[in-house]
């Protein structure tokens, strides 16, 4: 079973992420790789994750892509999500004070600028929750 690239941006529209594990050594990756970055193996089962996890570093940008100028500034962040899978993506933050490191973020849409990451309750848990997906 493998993930088509719509699959994979509409699971991130409804705050999900889609990952492969490696049918032989069980390796996370986001869906979006052909080739198990562990054993080379392309074997794979789908698992879905709850898009939730907590900011490793993140930059402020002053410069969209263009059509996103109203945007601007706003934070460009990486995420760790619960999983240890890392991934990244835009959140409405104007200054490096907005959001302290290790802050919970989950996703929360995907538009024309990649992911799109909010801030989320401190007092959320840290959970991860894996779904096997089966078609
Ligand atoms: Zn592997």
């Amino acid at each position: 079973m493998s993930v088509s690239r719509e699959e994979f941006i509409n699971k991130l529209k409804e705050g999900k992420v889609l990952l492969y594990r490696c049918k032989r050594c069980s390796n996370l990756q986001l869906a979006t790789i052909v080739f198990c970055r562990m054993c080379n193996s392309d074997e794979f089962e789908v698992v879905e994750e709850e898009g939730k996890g907590r900011v490793v570093t993140f930059t402020i940008l002053y410069v969209p892509p263009e059509g996103y100028e109203r945007y601007t500034p706003y934070g460009w962040a990486v995420v760790r999500l619960d999983s240890g899978i890392n991934i990244s993506g835009f959140i409405d933050v104007k200054s490096a004070r907005d959001l302290p490191l290790d802050s919970r973020v989950r996703i929360v849409g995907y538009d024309g600028r990649g992911i799109l990451l909010k801030a989320e309750n401190s007092s959320s848990s840290s959970s991860s929750v894996l779904t096997e997906v089966t078609n």
